[in-house]
């Protein structure tokens, strides 16, 4: 099959700015404004397609301007409606596990960018990893997201084989386990390497769909310019368009794809988030039945671990509210066709508000949440602490558990997995591996 077209993908975010710009311009009483949304909300909920995309831009631009609450219940409620029809009770949970805070990006936006001088950088032994892997399948993970800082050594060397042994270890105690990445964009033919070895799903958040302010926050490295096949630095390579094509790359080599943007980072955020729906529709019109649902995560732009470095004041161009967390993720779940999208609210926000996403949108989550190499571990362990790493820099002082969690990607939620296992249970929620929800099943 035909891969889509450059042309299309350069040009997702200008169709989305004109859509929003179209929708700016509906003016409507408040009465008309609500038996709008009505009208738009009973067709969905009648049918297994999505709003279509005039139809997202216009409840984007209604929600999150006219600020009116009546307008946000009726989309909340809808979203809760289809939620409970597609997928009942039920969640699933992964846990993202940290191989490497070393990379060779500079993310204006990210603890782990190269030039943050204040990080430290720890990269986990194969041993310990496997340890962290066993420890959280024990407690009943069924879903293993492998991430790093862009280490081009470990993504070119090391990450196939250590992906074998994790999806074997994970198989070993919870047989439906599945394995992801979240890593740098590869090619389809390393991804389908990697799906030999085990690899189940790629997730690849673009961050934004902004050329302009992609290259404003991306400056260096492999996520500026992106990779060739032999996985080195494409020197004069778009690593915007590259990252862009990285879902379509995985699904072409039978993989499970997960997208998003990252709220916050663009002053265009109905555009971003608009341009996610246009990407993510396209690719299920193209590829249809063969490919699983698409895991539409919503990354936030958080404070970092080290203050003094932190970009956030300086460039954030928008804060959202809490609240605009669950209207988000109905919006995606509605603009979405039936069974082909898993909204994945997660621990950027806080567990309220989490909690309030899984219920409304999302049939895919995180619980706790460790984001240094080595976090899980730590906190169990008596042993020798450097002893679980390959590689220590910008170690300010001997290295322990404290050194450990200063050194995660950004600030998150945190609390312990029995917890959140009780507010699943206040919430009625059942927790069912993640391969239930899969088309292909
Ligand atoms: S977002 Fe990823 S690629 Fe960018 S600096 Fe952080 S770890 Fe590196």
């Amino acid at each position: 099959m035909v891969t889509l077209s450059d042309q299309f993908y350069n040009s997702i975010f200008e169709d989305a700015c004109s859509q929003v710009r179209r929708s700016s311009q509906y003016v409507q009483t408040e009465s008309d404004i609500k038996s709008v949304v009505q009208t738009l909300l009973n067709k969905r909920l009648t049918t297994a397609d999505p709003l279509n995309v005039q139809n997202v831009s216009l409840l984007l631009h209604l929600v999150r301007n006219f600020r009116d609450n009546e307008i946000r219940s009726m989309v909340l409620e809808s979203s809760r409606i289809l939620r409970k029809r597609l997928f009942g009770n039920k969640v699933s949970v992964m846990v993202p596990v940290e191989m490497s805070s070393f990379c060779s990006s500079n993310c204006r936006f990210c603890g782990w960018r190269k030039d943050n001088a204040e990080m430290i950088r720890l990269k986990l032994a194969k041993d310990a990893l496997i340890k962290e892997i066993k420890f959280l399948a024990e407690m009943g993970f069924a879903h293993f997201e492998l991430s790093s800082g862009d280490d081009l050594n470990l993504l070119r060397f090391e990450l196939p084989e250590l992906i074998a042994s994790v999806k074997k270890t994970a198989q070993e105690i919870i047989p439906s386990a599945r394995v992801s990445i979240c890593v740098t964009p590869f090619s389809e033919v390393h991804y389908s390497h990697l799906a030999r070895c085990g690899l189940d799903t790629v997730f690849t958040w673009q961050e934004t769909y902004d050329r302009d302010t992609y290259y404003a926050h991306i400056t260096s490295g492999p996520k500026a310019v992106g990779l060739t096949d032999d996985l080195s630095l494409d020197t004069h390579g778009d690593g915007y368009l590259f990252r862009m094509k990285s879902q379509e790359n995985a699904i072409r080599a039978g993989l499970q794809a997960g997208l998003g943007v990252m709220l916050g980072i663009s002053p265009h955020l109905e555009a971003d988030i608009l341009s996610s729906v246009i990407h993510g529709n396209a690719l299920i019109s193209r590829y249809g039945d063969s490919i699983e649902p698409l895991i539409i995560g919503m990354p936030i732009w958080n404070p970092i671990t080290t203050p003094k470095t932190d970009n956030l004041s300086k460039n954030s161009s928008i804060r959202l509210e809490e609240s605009d967390f669950e209207l988000i993720s109905a919006i995606y779940l509605l603009g979405f066709p039936d069974r082909h999208a898993w909204v994945f609210p997660n621990c950027r926000v806080s567990k309220i508000e989490q909690m309030k996403s899984i219920l409304t949108a999302g049939c895919f989550t995180s619980t706790m949440v460790r984001l240094g190499p080595g976090a899980y571990l730590a906190e169990l362990t008596n042993a020798d602490i450097p002893s679980l790493y390959t590689k220590i820099a910008k170690e300010k002082a001997p290295l322990n558990k404290q050194s450990i969690m200063d050194g995660e990607q950004f600030t998150h939620t945190f609390d312990f997995h029995e917890n959140y296992l009780s507010m699943f249970a206040e919430g009625r929620l059942e927790i069912v591996p993640d391969r239930h929800f899969l088309l292909q099943n």
